[in-house]
């Protein structure tokens, strides 16, 4: 079993029953869940791998437009199991490539595609401690 970091993104956010209907469906265990509203600086300190790309600034925009829904994944190959779950970046391309997945069902484009996921077992570690930072390794 491993884990691994989900955040539903505020376009999202009103479709979070759903969402998490798929999150069970795929039988990932919810671990750890909370709903906050990022300030610009935290977002650009979660994101800040991306500083300096054009779609930086709006991205930020983005995200601090309401409230994000983070949580803790945890199920066997957790970080490639949600990627997969999630689809591609661009919704509309994961409309017509793989429409069974989160960011078809509820994105809107290469921006708003509805939730994020961890790319990497480095990166779900970091991600939980930036949202949680009292857990505990499992
Ligand atoms: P995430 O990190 O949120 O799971 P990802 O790994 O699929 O998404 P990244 O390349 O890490 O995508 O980009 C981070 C986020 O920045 C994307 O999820 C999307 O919201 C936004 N983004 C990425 N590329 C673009 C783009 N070309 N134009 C606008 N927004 C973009």
């Amino acid at each position: 079993r491993q884990r691994t970091f989900a955040m539903v993104k505020p376009d999202a956010v009103h479709r979070l029953g759903e969402v998490i209907d798929v999150i069970q469906s795929r039988n990932f265990e919810v671990s750890q869940m909370k709903m906050v509203q990022l300030t610009r600086a935290q977002a650009g300190l979660f994101y800040r791998e991306h500083e300096g790309r054009p779609f930086f600034e709006p991205l930020l925009d983005y995200v601090t437009s309401g409230p994000v829904v983070a949580m803790e994944l945890i199920t066997t190959n957790a970080v490639q199991r949600w990627r997969e779950t999630l689809g591609p970046t661009d919704a509309e391309l994961a409309r017509r490539e793989a429409p069974d997945t989160i960011r078809a069902k509820f994105g809107k484009d290469k921006q708003s595609n509805a939730a994020h996921g961890s790319d990497s077992d480095v990166a779900a570690t970091r991600e939980i401690e930036f949202f949680f930072p009292s857990s505990k390794v499992h």
